[in-house]
């Protein structure tokens, strides 16, 4: 399966499409992490990144659509995969369909303000990156990884001025895509609100109909 998950910030994209990529055996690819992981690491391309990242905007096209291109080409992923936080503009949707064009895309819905909630309320491993939210799944220990014990942090992108910021970007330049891929007919929804358990049970459910 090549799927692309596509919700706005706080829709709990990431941490379904983890448990998405675990049910299918999937490589799990997120933009969002390879350009984090750029920018720690100091590299040209995290240096360009940066802030974009910083201010909640997007990234431009040219430079993701290039990166993602080539980890579509490493060997794990030649066949199977699930894109998460690609791609984001119609652009970015043009070039992935020319280069390794999706065979169903999942939308993830929810009102708005659940999603500034969620976002200010996310907290990840500064080591191991697991995520967890202080709201719907808190760690056993104030701010301490139940996996390995180091200090969670909060993104800078996910402080709320930012999130915000990130919503309306996500609005202007990716919503753009549900009626892009209705279109083509691969285009599939499922309801985010409720617990993880919830969600994933649905995402089954609307993955089931699927080619
Ligand atoms: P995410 O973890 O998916 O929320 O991504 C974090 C940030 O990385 C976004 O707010 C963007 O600045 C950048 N980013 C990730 N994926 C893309 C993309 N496909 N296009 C442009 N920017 C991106």
């Amino acid at each position: 399966m090549r799927l692309v998950l596509l919700g706005p910030p706080g829709s709990g994209k990431g941490t379904q499409a983890v448990r998405i990529a675990q049910h299918f055996k999937l490589p799990h690819i997120s933009t969002g992490d390879i350009l984090r992981d750029n920018v720690s690491r100091n590299t040209e391309l995290g240096k360009k990144a940066k802030s974009f990242m910083d201010k909640g905007l997007l990234v431009p096209d040219e430079l993701v659509v290039e990166m993602t291109k080539h980890r579509l080409a490493q060997k794990d992923s030649q066949k199977d995969w699930i894109l998460d936080g690609f791609p984001r503009t119609v652009p970015q949707a043009e070039a992935l369909d020319k280069f390794a064009p999706p065979e169903v895309v999942l939308n993830l819905f929810i009102e708005s303000a659940e999603l500034i909630k969620r976002s200010a309320g996310r907290r990840i491993c500064a080591k191991c990156k697991a995520v967890y939210n202080i709201h719907s799944n808190p760690p056993k220990a104030e701010d301490v990884c139940d996996k390995c014990g180091a200090d969670l942090m909060q993104r800078d992108d996910d402080k709320e001025d930012v999130v915000r910021h990130r919503i309306e970007v996500y609005e202007e330049q990716t919503r753009p895509l549900v009626k892009f891929y209705t279109q083509k007919g691969i285009l599939r929804s499922a309801y985010s609100a409720g617990t993880i358990d919830q969600v994933f049970e649905r995402i089954l459910e609307a993955l089931k109909h699927s080619p």
